[in-house]
């Protein structure tokens, strides 16, 4: 694991009263793939949107703020990145996983293999 994955991994870490949760955010490489970090696990793939994600995170670890969009927001994350974020919150971080390679979308009720979803789901 990189130093900057294990950064972002443990930046996003929240522990809330007695239960640890976590909440993680995601970067969507173009091959569909969702990774934390600068780097997709998958296919090594980089851009500045996944670098601007992984600064965000990193600042708001070291602000002591919860992640969230609107957080990322807060701290200047922009539309083109957002575009590629999710975030999620695991009610077990023992759930929480550091990237994920969906093998099919289902995009308005049709099933849909990446790269073959309609360019609206950005
Ligand atoms: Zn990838």
């Amino acid at each position: 694991m990189s130093e900057s994955l294990k950064r972002a991994t443990s930046a996003s870490r929240l522990v809330s009263e007695s239960k640890a949760t976590t909440v993680r955010a995601y970067c969507r490489c173009n091959s569909g793939h969702y990774f934390q970090g600068e780097f997709c696990p998958f296919d090594g793939w980089s851009s500045p949107a996944s670098r601007e994600l992984a600064k965000a995170v990193r600042q708001l670890a070291s602000d002591d703020r919860k992640l969230s969009l609107t957080a990322l927001c807060q701290v200047g994350l922009s539309e083109s990145t957002l575009e590629r974020v999710v975030v999620i919150d695991f009610g077990c971080e023992a759930s929480a996983f550091d990237a994920l390679a969906p093998q099919e979308y289902v995009v308005n009720g049709k099933s849909q293999c990446f790269p073959k979803v309609d360019s609206a789901l950005k």
